[in-house]
């Protein structure tokens, strides 16, 4: 693999040349470079360093000691650590439960839930051939409502009327009860977000979570974010017992370090991500391609 870090890694292996041998030191070099590669994506702190310290236990547990290509063992060690760790539990939308399965969608403003919401909807009824409703529990923005009646109309999914003089659970409520009655296989329910988290949402989408029991609760969250998704995540995390992550805006020219820092807060896996504005740009999370976008 030709990336960022390998040449800086197989340079830093030239400049070791007259040595006898690749020293736990030299070792050491060597993971300042991984460190650096993984901040230059966007990984937050706290999750590199941890990230790191598993790579190096690895790495001197004589896979990178000792070898010809020191520079190439290490790049792998950190690639099958980087798609272990974000591939761990990776799969498609679980419909376990008695229809209709509910699936929440939660998230900031702007982060792509009410997209997701629709080309999930489309990959449920492609893809896995079910019968899908959706609403919005958006009761803040009217053109949040709109906006979900629109794309659900693009994916070919029932759209649940609501609107913003209704009570998030009563909209949820009635939406489950029509879902039930019409034998709908799928109800997704797209959530209010804010532009910043606050109080008053989380406890919201407590509400509407205790209420629909959902078989999903997926956390969707933009990859250009950056540092900022941890935060997003952790707060999403300590409210909501998530299931999957739905990863946006991957078309962008972020590296994606964002994978692995939420992957790593929160503990759920990523399901999915989106990779364009139109209601097809949705695709199944692939940890090995990934592993090698954030590497360069
Ligand atoms: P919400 O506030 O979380 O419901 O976010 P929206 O679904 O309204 O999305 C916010 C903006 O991001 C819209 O302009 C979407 O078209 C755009 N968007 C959502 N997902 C993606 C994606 O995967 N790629 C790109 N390029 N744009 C996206």
């Amino acid at each position: 693999m030709a990336s960022a870090l390998s040449d800086k890694l197989s340079r830093l292996v030239k400049d070791m040349r007259g040595q006898a041998r690749i020293t736990e030191s030299n070792v050491q070099d060597m993971l300042r470079e991984v460190r650096m590669a993984l901040l230059e994506a966007d990984v937050a702190l706290p999750v590199v360093r941890d990230f790191v310290a598993r790579v190096k236990e690895k790495a001197l547990g004589q896979e990178v000691v000792g070898s010809l290509n020191p520079g190439q063992a290490l790049v792998g060690i950190v690639n099958r650590e980087l798609v272990a760790t974000m591939g761990e539990g990776v799969s498609d939308i679980n419909l376990a439960a008695q229809p209709p399965a509910v699936i929440l969608m939660a998230g900031l403003q702007g982060a792509g839930k009410t997209t997701t919401t629709a080309k999930l909807a489309k990959h449920l009824i492609e893809k896995r051939k079910k019968k899908v409703l959706t609403v919005s529990g958006d009761v803040y923005r009217p053109a949040a409502i709109e906006q979900l009646k629109t794309v659900t109309r693009q994916a070919g999914a029932e759209w649940f009327p609501s609107s913003p003089d209704q009570k998030p659970l009563d909209i949820a409520a009635a939406a489950l009860d029509f879902a039930r009655k019409q034998y709908f296989d799928v109800l997704l329910v797209d959530t209010a977000g804010r532009l910043a988290i606050d109080e008053a949402l989380m406890r919201e989408i407590r509400e509407l979570h205790a209420a629909l029991r959902p078989v999903e609760t997926l956390f969707v969250v933009d990859a250009m974010q950056g540092q900022d998704a941890v935060n997003t995540a952790k707060a999403f995390k300590d409210a909501l017992p998530l299931t999957g992550i739905v990863l946006t805006k991957m078309d962008g020219d972020s590296r994606g370090g964002a994978a692995l820092s939420v992957r790593q807060i929160t503990g759920a896996p990523i399901k999915f991500a989106g990779v364009s504005e139109k209601i097809d740009g949705l695709e199944v999370f692939d940890a090995e391609r990934h592993a090698g976008r954030i590497l360069g």
